[in-house]
């Protein structure tokens, strides 16, 4: 007897119910040795009240299944809804997003027929934890974090997923030319995993130039890693750029937990009338069946969706006079991979995935044996300005310094204001008070008192301190970034 992995389903909102069940019907047709755990998440259960989307009962199912199969959901408008995609990756720690783009040229039309690119987005981090503040009447700050184990275990699965799925290259994509922190940091550790990886080709571009790239000609990459938001915006240049936004799943991989979703979110404006395509979350479902090492199943499957796609019957999205010979709904295409269940394609090269190698990946980031020696060597206070220009600013904060902790520069948006402001009308509404050990004292550094002592005449003249920040040297190096000017 076939022993039956469960997963658990969410049927989701919009489009989300008919092409869920276009899937299962095909699942169903391929014997696919699965289970079902329904759980309901979204708009119905926001509207209930439940700002997160999730109910308890809905994570006890994942904690218990550890696999999701999640159709779109619709976030409400407004009303403070977290997004609960966001929410899933994050709890669940799904800290890869893997998303392939590829052609299926001439049936569905693209000027690059032969892109196969996989996009393996960092899930967790940057900026994308959500942090954000309104500091000024006029100021909002959003926090971009970036953690070196977390570079290291997106960086170490993009290496071994290709590896795992004889992938040649795997490139990086950073801004970290202006980012030279959060961006370098993942820079510098792609170059040391890179080195541990020989038989990988690899190279790094600014994100810039490497979207163009990827828009230009996407048929030049294999595998892309790169950070959150990057990755989020790649992701959808490239199912554009491959003519297909409608067909491409996504796998959120974590490792204890995975969710596989469609990339398309849930289509409001043809919700109910049967014309969705349903080949995103099928795709999300072959991604699935490989995960949990079902591969006859997925190759079953993916045949059969790859004849159908070959054999001209389309939904109406990827519908064109020239290679299409049938429009159908949702539930006829479903009907007609069902028919080719068996058959292989005859244009495209057919699926065949090994058992047991394209498993989940499990990475973790390292922990360092040896930690930096770390030196508190000043503090950057921000305060919200109103009153001052900078001159009269920079008169009255150089009073509050100390010979230990002097006043260096005051910055506003990362550029130099005081001394020496180059600019006629600088914006001083949010200010950045840098106030830096002597080079005398840096081995030494200061005490947290010694700022605290700051803050306390901060307090006494009036000024509205609206954060600091410490300013650290690691090993002698600083840890911060100088200001434009500076
Ligand atoms: P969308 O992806 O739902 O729709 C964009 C366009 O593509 C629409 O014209 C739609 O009709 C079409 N489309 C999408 N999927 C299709 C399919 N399978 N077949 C044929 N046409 C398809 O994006 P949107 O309109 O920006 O968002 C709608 C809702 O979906 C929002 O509430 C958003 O928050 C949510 N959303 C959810 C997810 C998710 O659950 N993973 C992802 C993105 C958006």
């Amino acid at each position: 007897m076939t022993i039956k992995t469960t997963i658990t389903i969410a049927h989701g909102d919009g489009i989300g119910p008919e092409i869920m069940a276009a899937t299962l019907k095909i699942l169903a047709a391929a014997h696919a040795p699965l289970s079902y755990d329904t759980i309901e998440i979204g708009e119905k259960v926001y509207l209930a009240g439940n700002t997160s989307g999730i109910p308890a009962e809905a994570w006890k199912s994942l904690q218990r299944t550890k696999i999701l199969l999640k159709a779109p959901i619709t976030t409400p408008q407004g009303g403070g809804y977290k997004s609960l995609n966001v929410t899933l990756r994050k709890t669940l720690g799904l800290f890869a997003n893997v998303r392939p783009s590829i052609a299926y040229a001439p049936f569905v039309p693209t000027k690059h027929p032969n892109m196969d690119l996989v996009i393996v987005r960092e899930n967790e981090e940057g900026t994308y934890a959500g942090i954000e503040h309104r500091q000024t009447d006029e100021m909002y700050q959003c926090l971009k974090l970036v953690s070196r184990p977390g570079c290291e275990r997106i960086i170490h699965y993009a290496f071994e997923y290709a590896r795992k799925f004889n992938r040649k290259k795997v490139t990086c994509l950073t801004k970290d030319n202006i980012m030279k922190m959060t961006d370098g940091i993942f820079h510098e550790v792609f170059r040391e995993i890179a080195a541990q990886y020989p038989d990988i080709q690899n190279e790094h571009f600014i994100i810039d130039i490497g979207t163009a790239l990827v828009a230009a000609s996407p048929e030049r990459f294999d595998v892309i890693v790169t950070s959150n938001l990057y990755g989020d915006i790649l992701s959808d240049v490239a199912a554009q750029v491959a003519g297909s936004v409608g067909l491409a799943g996504s796998a959120n991989i974590g490792n204890h937990v995975a969710m596989f979703e469609a990339i398309h979110g849930s289509a409001p404006d043809i919700a109910g009338k049967d014309i969705a395509n349903p080949s995103g979350l099928l795709n999300a479902a072959i991604q699935m069946l490989i995960h949990i090492n079902q591969p006859e199943t997925a190759i079953l499957i993916e045949n059969a969706w790859l004849k159908t796609l070959e054999d001209g019957v389309h939904t109406g999205d990827i519908y064109s006079p020239e290679y299409s010979k049938q429009k159908v709904g949702t539930q006829a295409f479903a009907a007609a991979v069902i028919a080719r269940l068996g058959q292989q394609p005859t244009h495209f090269k057919a699926a065949n995935y090994q058992k047991d190698v394209r498993t989940r990946i499990e990475c973790m980031g390292e922990t360092r044996k040896v930690l930096a020696h770390k030196q508190l060597v000043g503090v950057d206070v921000f305060i919200d300005n109103r009153a001052l220009n900078e001159n009269a600013l920079g008169e009255k904060i150089s009073a509050l310094g100390s010979t230990q902790l002097p006043l260096g520069n005051i910055t506003s948006r990362g550029l130099k204001i005081w001394p020496n402001c180059m600019i006629d009308a600088p914006y001083t509404g949010h200010c950045s008070c840098r106030f830096l050990v002597s080079k005398d004292n840096l081995a030494t550094g200061i005490s947290h008192q010694a700022i605290i002592d700051l803050l306390q005449r901060f307090n006494d003249a009036g000024m509205d301190v609206i954060k600091t920040e410490n300013l650290y040297t690691f090993d002698g190096k600083p840890g911060f970034s100088l200001a434009q000017g500076e």
